[in-house]
């Protein structure tokens, strides 16, 4: 079965470490995505690729060092409370890392109320790079 389309994917951009602060700096992008997946079963997809690129969380320290974090950031206009899965993502208007890339493939889209790139607009990008293909 399919489980998703990809019908949009950001640069990858180069972002400042933070939480720990001694690791080294994150990449991070965005993708759009159409799936006949549940935003549960969808979550559980993305927990699997994680483990499959090395990803333990036993293992790990919060906020530190990951192999791959693959987030949802929205689903639809799906609201959903659970501490297993919050809709939309409950932390992405404080994060230009998140922002950032979300703005170059959908700048008009509204979650919550707000678009992103007002949201964006909002929030320092210092340090945060796009790479280029070059
Ligand atoms: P981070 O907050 O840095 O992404 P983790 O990837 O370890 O940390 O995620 C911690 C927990 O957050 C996961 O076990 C997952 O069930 C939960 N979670 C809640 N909402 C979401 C979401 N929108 N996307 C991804 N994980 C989520
Ligand atoms: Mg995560």
């Amino acid at each position: 079965m399919t489980q998703a389309a990809l019908l949009a994917r950001s640069s990858d951009y180069v972002t400042p470490p933070w939480g720990d602060l001694e690791q080294a700096p994150f990449i991070n992008a965005c993708v759009e995505i159409d799936t006949p997946l549940d935003p549960h079963a969808l979550l559980f997809v993305l927990q699997k690729i994680e483990a499959k690129f090395g990803r333990d969380r036993a293992k790990e320290l919060r906020w530190g060092p990951r192999t791959l974090d693959l987030d949802l950031i929205a689903y639809d206009d799906v609201s959903i409370q659970k501490p297993e899965l919050t809709l939309p993502h409950p932390r992405l208007f404080e994060r230009a890392f998140v922002l950032v890339p979300l703005a170059e493939i959908s700048p008009d889209r509204a979650i919550g109320g707000r678009s992103v790139a007002s949201a964006l607009a909002g929030l320092s990008t210092d340090g945060i790079e796009r790479l280029t293909d070059d």
